[in-house]
């Protein structure tokens, strides 16, 4: 038996690996091994269903400035905007239309709308009878208390890296300690938490993405949202390249390896490195897809980075084609709202 085949028979028993056996595996020759015993993990773990999640991006308004990102407050190029209430639940009403389970709301991080705004939206996109997940930056406990109370049932916070010395290059203002206390805040409030981090970031190393993995597994993440960096030409790091793709799948696979019962997204970043990347993804640990909903024609806008797949795609014919999808890899749908159901 290879050291490849011993580690992943040891991960497929135990869902244990250490940092220098993830580390191995990362770099290993025999990425499709990797791949396959993942695919194995999630089959056992959550099944052949794949949750279809409707992604609102309703505001890239953001006083953050990270550097990878292309909404950050130092973009001049970008055409700000917030979709009104009004707009919002109506993209929600058009997903549960198609047969949604999930709304994901995302954002930048900025005080619009107000709490108490947001707040009745959710009020409103909940009466819709689908399952709310939050992905809108660090807020104080009670604001995400807030927000849970009037509805949200999940949030997604990805703690990007757990490289500390790299997380402060890549935002000086921002901080690690901060982004952790948010987790810990979600997880107390009870919500479904996902996090998650960039992979191929500069001076990013194969041991601090072990590190990311086995974080994710000693906070408890419900979900875990993994994609590559892909430099935006409007930010600071556009002259990096994009070589993250092979690496972030493999490390969402190592993830599910060790955590088989998670919702775990082919993220749309892979997608757009890859022509098949979501496909790959599926059949690599992924379980869950997440498609634009939105409504108000300001999705164009919403670029963390450049030729994001499915941009202009229209939410109905997505929706076909990736039931279409689904289908041709031998998977089904997934019914309900698409819950993490814990082993
Ligand atoms: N503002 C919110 C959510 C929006 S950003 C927050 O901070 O959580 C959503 C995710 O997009 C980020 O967590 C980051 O991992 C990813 N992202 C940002 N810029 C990116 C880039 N250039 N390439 C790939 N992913 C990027």
């Amino acid at each position: 038996m290879t050291q490849t085949e011993s580690l992943l028979e040891k991960g497929l028993k135990t869902a244990d690996l250490t940092e220098d056996e993830l580390v191995f595996l990362l770099t290993c020759a025999d990425g499709e091994a990797v791949f396959r015993a993942a695919d194995a993990v999630r089959k056992r773990g959550v099944g052949d269903e794949i949750h279809l999640r409707g992604l609102i991006e309703f505001s890239n308004i953001c006083q953050n400035n990270c550097l990878y990102c292309g909404i950050r407050r130092g973009n001049p190029n970008v055409e700000r905007f917030c979709l009104s209430p009004e707009e919002i639940v109506e993209s929600a009403r058009n997903a549960k239309a198609l047969g949604y389970g999930t709304v994901v709301m995302q954002s930048g991080e900025s005080g619009v709308p107000a709490v108490d705004d947001l707040c009745g939206v959710l009020r409103r996109v909940k009466a819709l009878d689908v399952a709310i997940t939050l992905s809108i930056g660090e807020k104080s406990f009670e604001e995400y208390r807030a927000y849970k109370r009037a509805g949200a049932d999940r949030y997604l916070l990805r703690i990007e890296t757990t490289d500390k010395a790299l997380y402060a290059a890549l935002d000086p203002q921002m901080n690690w300690e901060r982004r952790k206390q948010c987790l810990d805040d979600l997880k107390t409030l009870g919500y479904e938490v996902g996090s998650g981090c960039l992979v191929g970031l500069p001076n990013q190393s194969v041991e601090s993405i072990a590190r990311d993995i086995l974080f994710l597994k000693r906070i408890g993440v419900d979900m875990a949202g993994i994609g590559p960096f892909i430099p935006h030409p409007d930010t600071p790091l556009k002259d990096c390249k994009a070589t993250g793709f092979e690496l972030s799948l493999r490390t969402m696979a190592l993830t599910r390896i060790l955590l088989p019962d998670i919702n775990i997204p082919a993220t749309t970043a892979m997608e757009t490195l890859s022509p098949n990347g979501r496909v790959k993804a599926l059949q690599s640990g992924a379980n869950v897809v997440m498609l634009n909903v939105a409504q108000g024609g300001h999705r164009a806008a919403y670029a963390l980075y450049p030729n994001k797949a499915g941009v202009n795609d229209v939410a109905a014919i997505a929706r076909k084609n990736i039931e279409r999808t689904i289908e041709s890899i031998g998977r089904k749908v997934g019914a309900g709202y698409g819950s993490r159901k814990k082993a």
